[in-house]
């Protein structure tokens, strides 16, 4: 999603030895990303994700994580270079947690920004929670990271929750209702862009990606292309046919600010 969107990427993950793998990098070499930091093993399959979306376009996913497992804190620190020659880090949580672990530590110790989307219903441990710079949550495991059963608590409320308990910065993602970010320094409220949704998959991706390929610029500006990143995944059927490029984004950002 950030190659896509103009960012010089690198990816760091593991692949099985087999057909799954081979097309995985080619597709990841097509789009010009990096594959030093690609390990391939002969211990277990590559990951693959089945994916249902029914007729309101939402979806649920059934992940085998074969080989994203077999990805070590070892193997994370033997690639330390790439940490040097970042300034993001985008991480989620389909790998073991000591390896996020691992690589949060060394995003910190090269002064990379780390931003952790987290996309599952695991409990984060303290360290994770301490080592991250930015927390990326949707409003559902966001809720459950709160342990916030109440349907009537505000994103907001929930957002402040998470804040003052842990003290690292949110991006929630809030679907048709678009992005809040709660931080030190301000909290921002952008609303989505409308569209009629396809197929939900990927939006969070598209949205995440987005938040890579531009931080840096002011928190309005990046919620608004990542609101529009998202927006643009929805509209489209499938995960990675439908993460849009730049030049898609910027035409669709053109038309609705005309
Ligand atoms: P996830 O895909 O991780 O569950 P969301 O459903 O919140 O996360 O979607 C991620 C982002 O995609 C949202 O923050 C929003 O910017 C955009 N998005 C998702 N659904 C819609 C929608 N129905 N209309 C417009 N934008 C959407």
């Amino acid at each position: 999603a950030a190659a896509r969107l103009g960012a010089t990427v690198q990816f760091l993950g593991c692949l099985g030895e087999d057909a799954f793998g081979d097309a995985l990098c080619q597709g990841l070499a097509d789009e010009g990303i990096g594959l030093a930091g690609v390990k391939r093993t002969s211990e277990e399959p590559t990951g693959t994700a089945m994916i249902l979306v029914n007729d309101a376009g939402e979806n649920s996913i059934v992940v085998h994580s074969g080989a994203n497992f077999a990805l070590t804190p070892a193997d994370v620190e033997s690639k330390a270079a790439l940490f040097e020659a970042a300034d993001v880090v985008l991480l989620q949580l389909e790998t073991p947690l000591e390896t996020v672990e691992r690589a949060l530590a060394l995003a910190r110790a090269h002064g990379c920004t780390s931003i952790l989307d987290v996309g599952s219903d695991q409990e984060l441990p303290e360290a994770i929670w301490s080592a991250a710079d930015v927390i990326s949550p949707n409003v559902h495991e966001a809720a459950r990271l709160a342990a916030v059963q109440d349907d009537s608590v505000s994103s907001r409320a929930i957002a402040e929750m998470l804040y003052l308990r842990h003290g690292v910065s949110m991006v929630m993602k809030l679907g048709r209702d678009g992005a809040l970010y709660y931080g030190r320094d301000s909290i921002q409220l952008v609303d989505a862009f409308y569209v009629t949704p396809v197929d939900t998959t990927a939006a969070g991706d598209a949205f995440t990606g987005a938040l890579g390929a531009f931080w840096g610029a002011p928190m309005n500006t990046l919620l608004r292309h990542a609101n529009a990143a998202g927006a643009l995944a929805v509209t489209k059927t499938g995960a990675q046919p439908s993460l849009p490029n730049r030049e898609d984004l910027d035409r669709f950002m053109a038309r609705q600010s005309g």
